[in-house]
C-alpha cells in the first residue's frame, strides 16, 4: 500500500486530512503494539520471581517435573545437568502446575497488585491463562522471521516469531514448549523450548498415548487436551530421555517400554471407542532384553 501523506485525504473516506483523522490513531496503535511486543521480556521475570509465593508447592512439583531425578537439596545441579533446567522447571511450574486445581499463573492473575504491571503487561496477563507445555510440529519456516507450528493434537496453524530459532530448526521438527500470545497475529516462544528432530515423533506419540490411556482409567472421556492440562510434566520426562548427541534413539524406545511397564497399560486396552484416542497408534514394542535372554538361553547344538 502506498504511504499516505500527512496532508492527503484520509483513506477512510472521512474527507478530513490524514493527519487530522487516522494518522494519530494508527500511531497510537503502533505504539501500543511495540509496548506489547516488549512486554514479555519484563513480564516473564516478574512472574517467575513471584512463584516464590508458592514455595510450599515447589518440592512436589520439582519431583513431578523431573520424574524424581532432582529434589530441593539437589536443585543446584539442575542447570549443570539439564539444558536451562531451572528456567524450564519454573516456566512449567508457573503455567502448568496445578495447586488445588489452579496454576500459579491463574492465582497471580487474580491479584496483580503486588506485581506492579504496566498497561501492556496487564494486557498480556489477560491472554496467557491457557498457556501449557505441549508438543508442536514445525510446518513452514518464514525465513529470517520465524515459522508456523501446529499443536501435535490440533489443526490450527500458529505463527511464531523467533529470528534466532529459524536458523536451527527445520520443517517437520518438534518443539516442546510454551507459546506466548503477544498480539493478535504475533506469538513468541519462551527461551526454554526443547527442540526435537522429526524422528522422535513416533516414539513421542506412542509415549503420550500410554499416558492418555492411563489418564482415561480415572477420566474415561479424557482427550489429549486433558492430558496437556493435567499431566504436561510427562513431556519433560520425554525430553529428559532424549539423547544429547548423535542419532541414537534407542533410549526413547527404552522409555516407551519402561512407561508401558510402569503404567501397566496394555496395547489392546487403548483407544477403544474413543474419538480422540489413537487407534493402532501403539504398535507392539519389541523388548530387546527379553528376546535377547530368550535367544541366549536356547540350548546350544551339542557337538556330535
Ligand atoms: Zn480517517
Amino acid at each position: 500500500m502506498a504511504k499516505v501523506g500527512r496532508n492527503d485525504p484520509c483513506p477512510c473516506g472521512s474527507g478530513k486530512k490524514y493527519k487530522q483523522c487516522h494518522s494519530p490513531i494508527e500511531a497510537a496503535e503502533a505504539s501500543a503494539e511495540r509496548a506489547l511486543r516488549q512486554a514479555p521480556d519484563t513480564l516473564l521475570p516478574k512472574l517467575l520471581d513471584a512463584v516464590a509465593r508458592f514455595a510450599d508447592a515447589l518440592p512436589p512439583a520439582l519431583d513431578l517435573f523431573w520424574n524424581g531425578k532432582y529434589h530441593v537439596h539437589t536443585v543446584q545441579e539442575l542447570d549443570e545437568d539439564e539444558d536451562r533446567g531451572s528456567e524450564r522447571f519454573l516456566t512449567w511450574f508457573l503455567f502448568d502446575h496445578l495447586i488445588d486445581g489452579q496454576t500459579p499463573f491463574v492465582r497471580l492473575a487474580a491479584d496483580t497488585v503486588d506485581l506492579d504491571l504496566s498497561e501492556a503487561e496487564t494486557a498480556l496477563m489477560a491472554q496467557w491463562a491457557d498457556i501449557r507445555l505441549q508438543p508442536y510440529i514445525i510446518e513452514d519456516l518464514i525465513k529470517g522471521q520465524g515459522f508456523t507450528v501446529r499443536p501435535l493434537w490440533g489443526d490450527t496453524s500458529i505463527p511464531v516469531e523467533d529470528h534466532a530459532a529459524t536458523k536451527r530448526v527445520e520443517a517437520g521438527d518438534l518443539l516442546i514448549m510454551h507459546i506466548l500470545p503477544v498480539t493478535t497475529d504475533t506469538n513468541f516462544i519462551t527461551g526454554a523450548a526443547a527442540h526435537l528432530s522429526a524422528d522422535t515423533l513416533d516414539p513421542l506419540r506412542e509415549f503420550a498415548a500410554l499416558h492418555l490411556a492411563d489418564l482415561q482409567r480415572s477420566q474415561p472421556d479424557a482427550t489429549y487436551a486433558d492430558l496437556i492440562c493435567n499431566r504436561s510434566h510427562v513431556f519433560n520426562h520425554f525430553v529428559m530421555a532424549l539423547p544429547r548427541d548423535g542419532k541414537e534413539l534407542s533410549k526413547l524406545d527404552e522409555l516407551v517400554v519402561h512407561t508401558r511397564a510402569m503404567l501397566n497399560v496394555a496395547t489392546d486396552s487403548m483407544g477403544f471407542g474413543k474419538a480422540e484416542a489413537p487407534q493402532l497408534a501403539v504398535p507392539a514394542v519389541t523388548e530387546p532384553v527379553a528376546s535377547e535372554v530368550l535367544e541366549r538361553s536356547e540350548p546350544q547344538t551339542k557337538p556330535s
